[in-house]
């Protein structure tokens, strides 16, 4: 029996990482939250840095465990994108992977790399109607888009363009919210278009768009 018990412990040692020790632990949870939205109100990093908790409320406190894809998350405190890699194939992504795509790899664990701060639209759509939070923001011009050489793209919003002017492959830069505003979540950055990018001339696509666009500017300016 003993030696049965011996194994099972062996067996969970192989299989469970240690429980991480959360020291480094930060609260910015408003008076005057409600219980209608939803607010990121904290967070916590482990002892040895590897792993990161977040505390969203929305009706009720969820707990949201990054686990291996913690770096990416701490990697946004710190104004950095980081992305990750295959060892053998050098396949890169954001958002990441913690494990290869590719067959051939046999799921090989990824390691961590910083992207460059730069990227280009994928594909974009512009957002009319949203959540109540964002409604004086509208229209939002959300995209997704390839950071670096990343296999995949990541969504987030598109600022300091006019919607109907987004163009496909447009280049773009990350751009980050100061530091001390920050909390570790997809929002500490948006993209903007690359220094020197000038959108081409209107065409007939364009004016569709904008042409659907300006009632939601004339809608949100009624707003108080
Ligand atoms: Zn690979």
């Amino acid at each position: 029996m003993a030696e049965l018990e011996k194994i099972k412990k062996e067996k969970q040692r192989k299989r469970y990482a240690d429980a991480p020790v959360f020291t480094d632990k930060a609260s910015y949870r408003p008076d005057d939250v409600n219980e209608t939205g939803l607010c990121f109100v904290g967070h916590e990093i482990s002892e040895d840095g590897k792993a990161m908790n977040q505390f969203l409320h929305y009706d009720q406190l969820y707990t949201i465990r990054h686990g291996w894809n913690s770096p990416f998350f701490k990697g946004l405190l710190d104004g950095k994108i980081m992305g990750t890699r295959c060892p053998i194939c050098k396949d890169t992504w954001v958002p990441v992977r913690t494990h290869c795509w590719n067959l051939d790899c046999d799921l090989a664990k990824t390691e961590w790399v910083e992207m460059p701060l730069t990227a280009k639209v994928h594909t974009w759509t512009v957002a009319g109607w949203s959540g109540r939070s964002s409604l004086k923001r509208l229209p939002i011009v959300l995209v997704y888009a390839v950071i670096g050489e990343s296999k995949v793209a990541i969504a987030n919003e598109l600022h300091q363009i006019e919607p109907w002017n987004v163009e496909f492959n447009m280049p773009l830069k990350v751009v980050f919210r100061p530091k001390k505003e920050r909390k570790g979540i997809i929002t500490d950055f948006h993209f903007e278009p690359a220094e020197g990018w000038e959108p081409g001339p209107m065409t007939e696509e364009k004016e569709r768009i904008q042409n659907l666009i300006e009632p939601v500017y004339k809608w949100v300016s009624t707003l108080k």
